[in-house]
Formats: C-alpha cells, sequence, structure tokens
C-alpha cells in the first residue's frame, strides 16, 4: 500500500517507531508553509531555526535511506497551505493512506482532522512518542477535577517514572525544594562560557527575505546560536549536564544585566522541536548527578527535573483540556494595548530594557524574565492577554501555543482565573530588586513610590491590586496583599493611583 506519512516541524523525533524500518512505499512529507510562518509574526531566529532544523531531520532521514519529499518555502511546487499541499501530493503519487502524528497545537489537530475527513483516502493518527503522558493519560489524570495542582500531578509522575524515588519517598526527604531555589547571582559562582554553535545561516535567512516573510527581532547570520541537529541537541545536553546542573536550582530565579542565561539549560526549543525527549533529558541529568553526587546537592537536580517532569507535561495537560477555550479567557478583564517598546526594547525601566532587549537579540529569555519582569509588567498595566500572547507566541525561538498559552495567559496573566497559578504572579520593584542587580543602574529608584524617580512597578503593583480587588475577595492566598492595601493611607493610595494611570496611558513616556 502506498502510504504517505506527514512530519510537522515541531516532530522532529528521528526515534518515533516509523523510522525503525524502511518501507520503499512509504513517503515522508516535510514543508516549510507561509501558513505557520504567517499565524503569527515570529522572531526571524525562530523560523530560521526551525527550518533549518527541519532540513536536517529530512536529510538525516533521506541518508537512512527513507523516502522524503521536502518542499522549501520558495519551491515553486509548494501552495503554501497544507491542505492544498496534501491534496497534491496524495492525488500526484497516487497515495493509499494518509498517516500523521498527532500535533501539539489545537490548531493544527482541527486543521488535520478536518483535512482527513475531507480525503477520500484513510487516514490514521499516531502518538508522538514525545512526551511521559500521552494525551489520554493527561484527560484520565485532570477529567472531574476541581483544583488541578500542578504538585500533585507532579508526585504521581515522580512515582509512576521512579525519578528521585526511594521505594515510595521523594529521595532527599522531601518532594521540591523551591524554597532553596531563590538565590541572588552575584558575580559568583562562576558562569561558564556558554556553549556557542556560531552557524553561518545567510541563505536560510536571504531565502526567507525572498519569500517576503515578515519577521521580527534580531539574528546575526554567520553566528545562528541555536541547535538544529540531534547531534547539536545532544551536546547541550551535556555541557549542562557538565557545567551548569550543578548550582542550576540555586540561581533558577535569579536575574543579572550582565549574563543572558546564568544557569539555565536553553535546551527547550531542541525538546519542542522533539529533536531530543523529556525522558531523554531527565536520564541524562539523573545519570550525571548519580555519578556525581558527592558535588550536586539534590535541589539542583530537582528543580531541574520539576520543570520537566512536572510543569512541561502538566502545561500541556491543561492545554488539552482547556482548549479552545482557553485561548479568549481574560477573567481579569484587561483591555489595555501592549506598548510599542515591547517590539524595540527602547524604555528608561531598565529590567524590561535587558529582558525586551535580550528576547529580542537572542529570541530567548529565561523563566523570570518571562514571569517576573515583562510578565509581571504586562499584567500590572492591565494589557489584553490577546496582545500578550502574540507576543510571547511570536518572540521566543521555543514558543509553541501548548506550552507557550498556558504559561502566558496562565501562569503569568491569570486571565484563566487561577487554573494554573493559585495566585497572580505581581510585585513591585522590592522583588526584581531582590532577585537581580537590574535596579542598580535603573532611571528610577525601586525604593520610592511617588514622584518622577519613583519606580513605575511601585504604583503599578498598588493600582492593580486596587482595581482588580473584587477578583481576589475570596482568595485566601491574597489576603495579606489586600490587608496591607487596606492599611495604606488614602491620600497616597490617590498618588499611586494617579501615577500608575498616567504609565498606562502613556507607557513610551517612561
Ligand atoms: C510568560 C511565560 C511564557 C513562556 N513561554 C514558553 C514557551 O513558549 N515555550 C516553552 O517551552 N516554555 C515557555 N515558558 C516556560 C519557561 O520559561 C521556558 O521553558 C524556559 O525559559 C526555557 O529556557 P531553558 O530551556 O533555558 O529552561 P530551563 O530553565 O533550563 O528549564 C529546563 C526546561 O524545563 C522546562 N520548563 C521550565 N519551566 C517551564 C514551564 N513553566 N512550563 C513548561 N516547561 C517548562 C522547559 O522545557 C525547559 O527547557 C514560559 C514561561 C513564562 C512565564
Ligand atoms: S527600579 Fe523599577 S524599573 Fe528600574 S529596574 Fe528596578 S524594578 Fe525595574
Amino acid at each position: 500500500m502506498k502510504r504517505l506519512r506527514l512530519i510537522l516541524g515541531d516532530q522532529l523525533n528521528g526515534n518515533h517507531s516509523w523510522f525503525h524500518s524502511i518501507d520503499e512505499n512509504t513517503m515522508y512529507l516535510m514543508v516549510e508553509m507561509r501558513q505557520e510562518t504567517d499565524y503569527v509574526k515570529h522572531h526571524i531566529q525562530k523560523v530560521v531555526g526551525f527550518f533549518l532544523a527541519m532540513r536536517n531531520f529530512a536529510s538525516t532521514l533521506k541518508s537512512q535511506g527513507h523516502n522524503v519529499l521536502y518542499l522549501t518555502i520558495d519551491d515553486p511546487e509548494n501552495p503554501q497551505d497544507l491542505g492544498k499541499i496534501l491534496k497534491e501530493q496524495i492525488a500526484k503519487h497516487a497515495i493509499e493512506k494518509f498517516e500523521y502524528q498527532l500535533p501539539d497545537e489545537y490548531r493544527l489537530d482541527q486543521q488535520l482532522k478536518t483535512i482527513g475527513n475531507d480525503l477520500n483516502s484513510p487516514t490514521e493518527a499516531f502518538d508522538t512518542e514525545h512526551f511521559y503522558a500521552d494525551r489520554e493519560e493527561l484527560a484520565k489524570f485532570f477529567k472531574g477535577k476541581k483544583q488541578l495542582l500542578m504538585e500533585t500531578f507532579y508526585r504521581m509522575m515522580r512515582k509512576k517514572h521512579s525519578i528521585l524515588m526511594i521505594n515510595d519517598q521523594p529521595e532527599g526527604g522531601q518532594w521540591n525544594f523551591d524554597q532553596s531555589n531563590r538565590k541572588k547571582w552575584d558575580s559568583s559562582p562562576k558562569i561558564p562560557e556558554a556553549l556557542n554553535f556560531r552557524k553561518n545561516v545567510s541563505d536560510v535567512v536571504e531565502t526567507l527575505a525572498n519569500a517576503g516573510v515578515t519577521t521580527f527581532g534580531h539574528i546575526d547570520p554567520k553566528n545562528f546560536n541555536w541547535p538544529t541537529s540531534r547531534e547539536e541537541s545532544l551536546q547541550l545536553l551535556d555541557f549542562f549536564c557538565k557545567n551548569l546542573l550543578v548550582h542550576f536550582g540555586d540561581y533558577q530565579d535569579a536575574l543579572h544585566t550582565q549574563e543572558k542565561f546564568l544557569f539555565h539549560s536553553r535546551l527547550s526549543f531542541a525538546m519542542n522541536t522533539k529533536m531530543l525527549s523529556p525522558k531523554e533529558v531527565v536520564d541524562g541529568v539523573l545519570k550525571y548527578y548519580y555519578t556525581h553526587k558527592e558535588a550536586i546537592h539534590i535541589s539542583q537536580i530537582e528543580g531541574f527535573v520539576r520543570q520537566i517532569l512536572g510543569w512541561r507535561e502538566y502545561m500541556r495537560g491543561i492545554y488539552w483540556r482547556e482548549m479552545p477555550n482557553y485561548a479568549s479567557c481574560n477573567a481579569l478583564e484587561n483591555h489595555n494595548p501592549l506598548p510599542d517598546f515591547f517590539w524595540t526594547g527602547d524604555t528608561k525601566m531598565n529590567c524590561l530594557k535587558h529582558a525586551i532587549g535580550q528576547s529580542l537579540d537572542e529570541a530567548y529569555s529565561h523563566h523570570i524574565q518571562r514571569l517576573m519582569v515583562i510578565g509581571n509588567y504586562a499584567l500590572l498595566t492591565q494589557t489584553h492577554p490577546d496582545e500578550v500572547d502574540a507576543w510571547y507566541l511570536g518572540v521566543y525561538i521555543d514558543a509553541l501555543e501548548w506550552v507557550e498559552i498556558t504559561n502566558t495567559r496562565g501562569m503569568s496573566q491569570f486571565a484563566d482565573g487561577g487554573l494554573v497559578a493559585t495566585k497572580p504572579y505581581v510585585s513591585s520593584a522590592n522583588y526584581i530588586n531582590k532577585m537581580g542587580n537590574y535596579c542598580k543602574d535603573c532611571h528610577y529608584k525601586h525604593t520610592q513610590k511617588v514622584g518622577e524617580k519613583a519606580c513605575p512597578f511601585n504604583a503599578l503593583y498598588w493600582n492593580f491590586l486596587a482595581e482588580k480587588r473584587s477578583h481576589f475577595e475570596n482568595n485566601p492566598r491574597m489576603g495579606m496583599m489586600l490587608n496591607l492595601l487596606d492599611k495604606k493611607d488614602a491620600k497616597e493610595l490617590d498618588e499611586l493611583k494617579k501615577r500608575a494611570r498616567e504609565v498606562i496611558a502613556h507607557p513610551d513616556r517612561f
């Protein structure tokens, strides 16, 4: 039987059982499509990264003897739309059966279901064989639960996969070392020089320009620094284990003007494209930990495992349970536009200048920059979650909707009303100053609440609590914050509100 198997750009799993044997009647189809470059405006490095990784994957499959049809974005035979491409290729090659791997994005899942229904040939969908938990297992876990706590899910996963467990007890005597993951980094311990790939990607950049693909952000075409093959992804994992794991947990929440990556792994792109599986990553770090136990404290490895076995899988569960409604939730009724400086980094607020500037330069910022600097500001200024989502989905190289929207709308913007986060992640300048050195050279004073030089985060914070108070009255985790709000002097609160309104109305003046 002649079979066509579709491989999407984030399905680069060379260990998938599809590839265990070679069959000359099976044609693999990979396509660079305008449909995918245009559904949101992407960072240039994101499009280049995906296309390059896809091209490398296709050539590996070809070298193994598989029959691969690869359509580049500038191929005259490429109609740029998935439905049209499949119809054309199925007719052209007299295909008798169409097969695909289940997409991780709702949008593509729906599209492929419709395409499958419209085709005359039989269609079959396969699991991607990437995640610890497949969609069915996730659905079972989340079914009928009112509270979807990550911690409950994480413990279940630890037990089920016997990870950091001694019999049925957590290794190290506690499940979670989050409390010890909160150190400020102050030039020590030394951060090893990052592993750089520095590839020349000028040809891909030129092809994108010629094809008229609109992108944003910066790229140095002669020094592209993301892993785009399995070999490079494995190198990055190895580098992380040997150089960064030892301090990962401690400095997970740290912020610093001179260090863009600190002890973070930068493995999200390799994992989200499926060049590496989460199990390979977790097994890799565990192996390293168990052979270097005298040098690495359990809090470092637990902090890392929690992100992958816990948060990453959990967010996927939330996504599939809550979509499509999740994409339009706006529980706090926020409606302000995203400030222009999100596209330029041009602001006097040093923390945002660094975090946004770095996002535009690298298509990357680490978790606390995303959550407690950029996301915090967007929420405090009551920005519409649609605009926040579109920015996050476009700017980061690892942004795929299933993991982006749950983090952005859910964890960061509280737009789901508290499904992912039990309270909104908001803070005044105090937290940003505590975790890093951004405030040191800032135009604004982190200790000042009102006046020309007062840090805008301070006024925004109190204004947010006052304006959104009705949403949090019944939230016990917000009790302390609301108590403090109630104790504020009325005149001071008025001044804070006035300044916050000014920041919200004219964000680009700050
Ligand atoms: C507002 C916001 C938006 C985000 N958008 C994305 C996104 O589009 N894509 C994405 O992969 N991650 C996203 N994250 C989660 C996290 O910030 C990134 O996974 C991480 O910064 C990637 O860098 P790293 O590989 O160096 O991570 P490390 O700090 O080294 O962590 C290791 C791995 O853990 C996983 N991980 C860590 N935190 C999370 C989390 N909250 N949810 C899911 N997985 C996690 C990632 O796979 C990551 O590679 C977002 C977080 C926030 C707050
Ligand atoms: S003073 Fe305020 S704006 Fe400046 S870096 Fe600190 S938190 Fe950011």
